[in-house]
């Protein structure tokens, strides 16, 4: 599929100093001056550019500089940004009220458009972010299972659970932060962190704990270490563990949900789990996150079971409606071309590496992608860490100077949208030698 060709953007203004102010200002009230750790520039230095508008697959900063997006506000934004269906349904749900603190129409329709593309999701609830769904997923397993201890592997990142903490990329990889003050001992004392892609780590816990064990949450395909997919059959290989041992199998797919396929990544691999969360694509870009799975799991939910769980935004008339416009927008040819796209950026970035002699990996998690500079294939978190991030640095600034807005971190996944047209596409691919120079010459600090 040839996506509609977007107007072109004017360029790069060539400078920031409007950005430069208002980051200044924003260090006055706003810890660090984001509202995200993600946001700052901490591991690739410089000022964070302040963002103004969007459109399609293009970002406008406060300067007027224009940038291809490849960061999608994270994974939401698969049609690109202000897509016309999404819009309008907006608008139409914003003239009949923001918030009713009731049950509306639109949750159910959102809900079954959930149960109707993942058939192990029979019962969905619907709450206001990522970290809640992963939050209330773990609470619920504990609640169903009456077992204390919950198994996550390191790199995988969950949203800012106290529990989850533990060994998490996103902000804590790019900050190099093991875990993070302010977590007890209590709280991240019943996690059992283990090294990402390794079954026999995973069976040895279940041996010595397997009793205890209330569930086990991974990323379906991680792409907050970067993007490190599941090795053949681990994923298979987690949902049997838990099977045997009584325990409950949690399919985080907050990114890979609605993005992965129109079924997530379920939709690859198959797997079914007990329980899955999603985020991201499901709020068309509004604060809409869910968690759901088997019936009998989910209807220990109050008000219909015990575990307690709620929201007064959950569910919000306009988040749901832009959800709802998003995935009924989600059509094989949305997925056709995100294929594409990945696929071409993807094997440029290699080849203007490889032209100037740079060892790199360019791995893939369903469509979201990221270039590691090591000479092997990154399949946990410890080789993560020990890629050459400097070179990422350089090649993140040399990018962003041409106008493309690349993850401001080497352990963030990169996303496209289906508007990512082929002079969006080409703009990236131009972009490219000159970045893959500026990799090849940086010097570690
Ligand atoms: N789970 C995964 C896999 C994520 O990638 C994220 C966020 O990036 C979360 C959970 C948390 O989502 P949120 O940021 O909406 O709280």
């Amino acid at each position: 599929m040839t996506a509609p060709a977007h107007p072109a953007p004017t360029g790069i203004t060539g400078t920031t100093a409007m950005s430069d102010t208002l980051f200044a200002r924003a260090g006055q009230v706003i810890p660090g001056g984001v509202n995200s750790p993600v946001r700052a520039f901490g591991s690739v230095g410089g000022t964070p550019v302040f963002m103004a508008s969007a459109q399609g697959p293009y970002l406008t900063d406060t300067d007027g500089n224009q940038y291809v997006d490849l960061i999608c506000s994270w994974g939401p934004m698969i049609l690109g940004h202000r897509h016309p269906a999404v819009m309008d349904a907006v608008r139409a749900a914003l003239a009949k009220g923001t918030s009713f603190g009731t049950a509306t129409e639109g949750e159910i329709a959102l809900a079954e458009e959930i149960t109707s593309r993942v058939a192990p999701v029979e019962r969905v609830r619907l709450v206001t972010s990522g970290t809640e769904a992963t939050m209330s997923a773990i609470r619920l397993a504990r609640g169903f299972t009456g077992r204390t201890k919950i198994v996550k592997f390191a790199g995988c990142y969950h949203g800012h659970v106290d529990a989850l903490l533990a060994a998490a990329g996103s902000g804590l990889a790019t900050f190099a932060l093991p875990d993070t003050p302010g977590v007890t001992g209590a709280q991240a004392g019943d996690t059992i962190v283990l090294p990402y892609n390794d079954l026999a780590a995973v069976e040895k816990a279940f041996a010595e704990q397997g009793g205890d064990i209330a569930c086990v949450i991974t990323e379906a395909a991680p792409g907050n270490m970067g993007a490190v997919p599941p090795l053949p059959g681990f994923n298979q290989g987690l949902a049997d563990l838990c099977r045997r041992h009584g325990a409950l199998y949690i399919s985080d797919e907050v990114m890979t949900g609605f993005r992965a396929a129109r079924d997530g990544w379920y939709g690859r691999d198959g797997v079914a789990a007990d329980l899955f969360t999603y985020g991201k694509v499901m709020g068309g870009g509004f604060p809409a996150a869910a968690f759901g799975g088997r019936a009998d799991v989910m209807e220990h939910l109050a008000p219909a079971g015990p575990v307690y769980q709620a929201g007064t935004l959950a569910g919000n008339p306009v988040a749901t409606a832009a959800g709802l416009a998003t995935l009924r927008h989600c059509t094989d040819d949305v997925y056709d071309r995100l294929e594409t796209v990945a696929a071409t950026i993807g094997s440029h970035v290699s080849s203007a590496l490889a032209a100037e002699g740079v060892d790199h990996q360019l791995q893939y998690s369903g469509t979201m992608f990221s270039v590691f500079f090591a000479s092997a294939p990154v399949t946990d978190y410890d080789a993560v860490r020990a890629t050459e991030a400097h070179r990422y640095r350089a090649f993140f600034h040399a990018m962003l100077r041409q106008g493309v807005y690349l993850p401001p971190s080497p352990f963030e996944a990169w996303f496209v949208s289906a508007s990512h047209d082929d002079r969006a596409v080409d703009r990236v691919l131009s972009a490219l030698p000159a970045a893959a120079k500026a990799a090849a010459a940086a010097e570690a600090a």
